[in-house]
């Protein structure tokens, strides 16, 4: 009752008015790749967070808070590796086995950048997100970091073509 009255007399700010968008943004800082990093409690170097009595990798719960839940049986994972990063952008849901295989190519691709431009960390959930982007092929493919002709590989359906079903 005091707690109402202190609220409407604009003493107090009301409590949990964050949305999860807003949690996760408040407390990250942008790098200059882009990373949203994780500000609070990191554990192993990943952001850990804990809400309603539920822990939740900060990535993971960023994840949730932008894109949606997680498929049944995949893991969020880095496509920028960074673990402390949770910016969706940079995230996807793959499994085990596609984490591993990306963090050993993450190696030989920086030594050969430009050469291959990533081709291969192309997930599902990027090739949308290029799909569904505006601008022009190479703006595309500057921004996700893959190649022109993958844009408009993309673009015109010859691959990922399941993902225009949906
Ligand atoms: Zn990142």
């Amino acid at each position: 009752m005091h707690y109402a009255r202190e609220l409407r007399a604009g003493q107090l700010t009301p409590k949990a008015v964050e949305t999860p968008q807003q949690y996760i943004m408040n407390r990250v800082v942008v790098d200059n790749n882009d990373c949203w990093v994780w500000t609070k409690s990191k554990y192993l170097g990943y952001g850990r967070l804990m809400l309603k009595g539920k822990k939740w990798s900060a990535h993971s719960y960023s994840y949730h808070a932008f894109v949606g839940s997680l498929p049944e049986g995949l893991q969020i994972n880095h496509r920028c590796h960074n673990r402390a990063c949770v910016n969706p952008n940079h995230l996807y849901a793959g499994t085990q086995a596609e984490n591993v295989r990306d963090m050993n190519e993450a190696g030989r691709r920086n030594q050969a950048r430009g050469s291959r431009s990533g081709n291969s960390k192309l997930t599902e959930h990027i090739a949308k997100l290029v799909f569904e982007a505006e601008g022009t092929r190479k703006q595309i493919a500057d921004s996700y970091d893959v190649s022109v002709s993958l844009v408009c590989a993309i673009k015109n359906k010859k691959i990922w073509r399941h993902i225009h079903a949906q």
